[in-house]
């Protein structure tokens, strides 16, 4: 991960709900970079197949489908209690990927190699030339493998839960803990033991453990981390 300019993308990995979109956004906040969680890909084709009645097993029809999807991740508007827009076909359907339908089938759609194909390569297209944050669970492995920082970002089953659990009561959509922590295990166990692009740190990965830090020590540390490597880059400008 060697760069002589300072850092530009930054991918971040880890499992459901570590805290990737809180950091995600905290850094591109920081810096100045676009946001872009990668998630939102997947969670669209899993939308898309739940509206058109496909069986989310049927890896043939999910596949050509999703081979057809066009997605944009825009900025909010003004007003707007969302960090970022997601248009699917042109439509908006943001607040529709967040849902628990779009939650138990999203790793089905998503472990099938054609849909992955096809979402890296939109997903490419939104981040390309630009300055970004980029968070998922292959970012540093197969999207963006000359990322210039790449973050980890592991945390327990159940800290994970807890947290994903207080983010849905806080969103009015009702939930056991139980249920969060059962849907959790499932989802860790589709995505790290798919043939296809597995979640795995990338050889070059810093590992950030956030069981026991606040999403400010976990921000803290990433951004020591980029003004490591931009220090790093620039010895002889610092020098007295
Ligand atoms: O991060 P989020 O929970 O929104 O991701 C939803 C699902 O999309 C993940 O559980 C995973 O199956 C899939 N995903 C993926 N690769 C990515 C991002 C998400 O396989 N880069």
């Amino acid at each position: 991960m060697s760069h002589k300019h300072p850092v530009r993308t930054i991918a971040i990995d880890g499992p459901a709900g570590a805290g990737k979109s809180t950091l995600g956004l905290g850094l591109a906040r920081h810096l100045g970079f676009l946001y872009f969680d990668t998630g939102v890909t997947y969670r669209a084709v899993a939308l898309a197949v739940l509206r058109r009645g496909i069986a989310p097993e049927d890896e043939a029809a999910v596949s050509a489908l999703a081979e057809g999807l066009h997605i944009e991740v825009l900025p909010p508007r003004p007003d707007d209690d969302l960090p970022y827009l997601v248009h699917l076909d042109g439509q908006d359907v943001t607040r529709a990927l967040r849902s628990p339908e779009v939650d138990a089938v999203v790793s089905i759609v998503a472990a099938f190699p054609r849909v992955r194909r096809a979402m890296v390569a939109q997903q490419r297209r939104i981040a390309s030339g630009r300055q970004a944050v980029v968070v998922g669970r292959d970012i540093g492995t197969v999207v963006m493998p000359d990322a210039d920082l790449k973050i980890y970002l592991d945390a327990s089953l159940e800290a994970r839960a807890a947290r994903r659990h207080l983010e849905l009561t806080q969103r009015n959509v009702a939930s056991r803990y139980s249920d969060v922590l059962e849907g959790l295990r499932q989802r860790d166990r589709l995505d790290s033991s798919r043939a296809d692009s597995p979640l795995r740190p990338a050889h070059d990965a810093v590992i950030l453990d956030s069981t026991e830090l606040s999403a400010e020590e976990t921000l803290a540390q990433a951004l020591a981390l980029v003004e490591a490597r931009n220090a790093a880059l620039a010895p002889h400008q610092s020098a007295p």
